[in-house]
């Protein structure tokens, strides 16, 4: 149990008196309760920030005020951070933010949680605290809101998000009908959220255990399209879904579902906020995407190794798993076989042989010609078969300074 911690046990004693009290609360204890991993522990205590704080360094922890204003400290134990957070009482909202008071009641803390699983807390003595029935919608795999769902979406949007997700992620019945009909009536409301919060909710949906099932209700009931900005492709999600279920990668399984063509990555970059290296995967993925559907051979090892010298073994291996069963591409044992190689690091990926330094002893002058050159010859590299033995790179070496 997450108790016999040492270091998270010991945090509990020292946070723990006649006066004060601390107890663990939601995720953590919703998953040591399943038997999942736990990633990170928040507590929640009566003490005051500053309190919190003095504490911590007269029991030689590391405090970080990590978000005072809301009352969160992270309090670091034998090297792990622990986040520790003032009871809170909700006062008003906007939709977005609410606004809180500090408070010294665990029920009124619980109350505001967003759902029945994620209000559960333990104390010091081992003693689980359930004010919200969570236990029993831990047990039978439901996930509800807490109190009236529609009143708790108007408080703060991002709960419709977050209700499909954890939904996605720890449920084994279907969707709970209350807070179905609730997000559908509300669904509006999600217009008013920053796209940072939005794009962290779906691109974690897209990851969790039922991911394809929910994104299918999604769909169903008018969100998906808002929230993509176009059309879905089920069939590849479900497809990637069942092949990377050991590591999945957000982004991966947002290629496979909504990107089409280069403008689907365009568009997705604005509406989710995607980082460079993100939209450069989707750019890859629908480049590669559009070029195996004019390959006229069927990809063979030679053109794997030419895409793994690119960098893309990644994007194939996403693209193949995607697009598996449908008329293209058609592919060769060896390719498969290749690809495993590369992916595996049995067969290292090809080094382009030649740089700058090589053609300014050749005799050409350093300037922007020097990137041009080596620009070209990394094509004729790739056409010619990615060799890299000393022979081949001679040889390259020789018909560039010949161009030149
Ligand atoms: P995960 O491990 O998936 O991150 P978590 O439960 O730790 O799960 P967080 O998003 O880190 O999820 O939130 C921590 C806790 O804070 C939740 O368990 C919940 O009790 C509460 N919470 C977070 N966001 C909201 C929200 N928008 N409305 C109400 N309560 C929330």
């Amino acid at each position: 149990s997450l108790l016999e911690h040492p270091a998270l046990r010991r945090l509990l004693e020292v946070f723990n008196d006649d006066v004060e009290e601390t107890r663990i609360v939601g995720g953590a204890v919703r998953n040591a309760l399943l038997g999942r991993p736990v990633t990170e522990v928040d507590c929640t205590t009566t003490m005051l920030p500053e309190a919190i704080v003095e504490r911590a360094k007269a029991a030689g922890f590391k405090a970080v005020p990590t978000g005072i204003e809301h009352g969160t400290i992270t309090v670091i134990v034998a090297g792990e951070p622990y986040e520790i957070t003032t009871l809170r009482e909700d006062v008003e909202t906007d939709g977005r933010h609410a606004v809180v008071h500090f408070g010294r009641d665990f029920v009124l803390d619980a109350m505001r949680r967003d759902f029945t699983i994620n209000a559960l807390s333990l104390g010091l003595d081992g003693r689980l605290y359930d004010y919200t029935d969570g236990v029993a919608d831990l047990a039978a795999r439901r996930v509800r809101f807490i109190g009236d769902a529609r009143t708790r979406i108007r408080e703060d949007y991002l709960r419709i998000m977050r209700f499909f997700r954890f939904h996605a992620e720890y449920a084994q019945t279907d969707l709970d009908p209350e807070g179905l009909a609730a997000s559908g009536a509300e669904r509006q409301g999600l217009a008013i959220l920053s796209k940072e919060r939005i794009r962290h909710e779906l691109l974690r949906l897209l990851v969790a255990r039922r991911a394809e099932d929910t994104i299918r209700i999604l769909a169903d009931h008018g969100f998906l399209t808002w929230l993509l900005g176009g059309a879905a492709e089920f069939g590849r999600l479900s497809r990637v879904a069942a092949y990377d279920t050991e590591d999945p990668v957000p982004v991966w399984r947002l290629a496979a579902l909504a990107v089409m063509v280069e403008e689907d990555a365009e568009r997705l970059r604005e509406l989710l906020r995607l980082s460079n290296d993100e939209h450069k995967k989707l750019v890859a993925y629908a480049d590669l995407l559009g070029r195996l559907k004019t390959w006229a051979l069927p990809l063979d090892a030679a053109a794997v190794r030419r895409l793994a010298a690119d960098h893309q073994v990644e994007t194939l291996a996403v693209v193949l798993a995607a697009t598996t069963g449908e008329p293209f591409p058609i592919v060769h044992a060896d390719a498969r076989e290749a690809l495993d190689r590369f992916r595996s690091g049995t067969e290292p990926v090809p080094v382009f042989p030649l740089r700058g330094a090589d053609l300014v002893e050749g005799g050409i002058p350093k300037g922007p010609k020097i990137g041009e050159l080596l620009a070209r010859a990394r094509q004729a590299w790739l056409a010619e078969g990615c060799r890299t033995d000393e022979v081949y790179a001679q040889d390259l070496l020789r018909r560039v300074l010949e161009q030149a």
